[in-house]
C-alpha cells in the first residue's frame, strides 16, 4: 500500500496488530490507526489492534513489477513475541524470491531478530533496523543490530524523546531522527536531533530528519505539515544506496 512515510515507498502488512514494548510505544500510531480502521470495518482489522497474521498478503510484493522500497509491518512488529518463526520464515521467502525490490524492517524486539538472524542469513535486499526512542530500552538495541550481518543497519530514532547522548554509531548505516506526533505528542528539544545529526555528519552516517511532528522549532504546538521537516535551516534527507555493499564489523 502506498504510504506517507517519508523514507519509505510502500508498506506491506503480512501482520498487524502488536503490544507495547517501551516508551516509545505510547501515543503508537498503528494502534490508533488500527482502531480507526477496526470501526471503520476496513477489511483485515476486524480484529483492530490484537495480533494477526494474515497469509493472505504475503504474496503482494510478487505482483509489483516496479522496484520499491517496501516498509515491512508498518502496522505490527514483525520480530513480536507471538509470531513463530516459521510465519517469518514465510516473509523471508517472498523477499527472497523478490531481488528487484527492498525491504525495510524496524523493530523494537531487537534480541529476538538477532536470535532470528542467528540461524539466518539476512537477504542482500533487506535493510534492518531498529527503534532508538530513549536511552534506556533504546540505545541497548543497537548492540543487537550491529552484531547482525546485512547490507545496511539504521535506527529510526523516532518519536526521539530525550537526548541520546553520545552514540557508537559503528556498523551503522543510516540514522532517521523525528519528533512524535499526535494530540497527546510529547515536545522534542532541537538540540537532541542537531546532537544526533552532528555524530552522523562526523563519522559519515546517513541522516534524516523525518518530521518535527506536532511541537514545532519554536516548541509550539502545531500540525504536522505546518511544522514540516526543517533542522538547522535545511531539510536532510540523506539515504543509504540500496546497492550498497556489505561489509560487516
Ligand atoms: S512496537 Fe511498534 S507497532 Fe508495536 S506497539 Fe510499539 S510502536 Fe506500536
Amino acid at each position: 500500500m502506498a504510504t506517507k512515510i517519508e523514507w519509505t515507498e510502500e508498506t506491506w502488512n503480512p501482520i498487524t496488530g502488536c503490544t507495547r514494548q517501551s516508551a516509545g510505544c505510547q501515543h503508537c500510531y498503528a494502534e490508533i490507526m488500527a482502531r480507526r480502521l477496526q470501526a471503520m470495518k476496513t477489511k483485515g482489522y476486524e480484529n483492530g489492534f490484537k495480533l494477526t497474521l494474515h497469509p493472505e498478503r504475503l504474496k503482494e510484493p510478487l505482483s509489483r513489477r516496479i522496484p520499491t522500497s517496501y516498509f515491512v509491518n508498518s502496522m505490527s512488529d514483525l520480530f513480536h513475541e507471538d509470531v513463530s518463526f516459521d510465519f517469518i520464515d514465510k516473509i523471508f521467502d517472498v523477499i527472497c524470491q523478490t531481488p528487484k525490490h527492498h525491504y525495510q524492517i524496524l523493530t523494537k524486539r531487537a534480541e529476538i531478530m538477532h536470535n532470528y538472524f542467528n540461524l539466518r542469513k539476512v537477504p542482500d535486499n533487506v535493510w534492518v533496523g531498529v527503534t532508538v526512542e530513549d536511552k534506556k530500552n533504546g540505545v541497548p538495541r543497537m548492540d543487537c543490530l550491529r552484531e547482525i550481518d546485512a547490507n545496511i543497519r539504521f535506527i529510526s530514532a523516532e518519536p526521539l524523546l530525550e537526548d541520546l547522548g553520545e552514540l557508537n554509531l559503528n556498523g551503522i548505516h543510516w540514522v532517521i531522527v523525528g519528533g512524535e506526533s499526535g494530540v497527546s505528542a510529547r515536545p522534542m528539544d532541537a538540540s537532541w536531533a542537531l546532537n544526533i545529526k552532528d555524530q552522523c555528519e562526523q563519522k559519515g552516517v546517513n541522516f534524516f530528519f523525518k518530521q518535527w511532528g506536532t511541537w514545532g522549532a519554536d516548541k509550539k504546538r502545531g500540525s504536522k505539515k505546518e511544522n514540516g521537516r526543517i533542522l538547522q535551516g535545511r531539510e536532510w534527507n540523506e539515504m543509504p544506496s540500496a546497492h550498497t555493499e556489505r561489509t560487516f564489523v
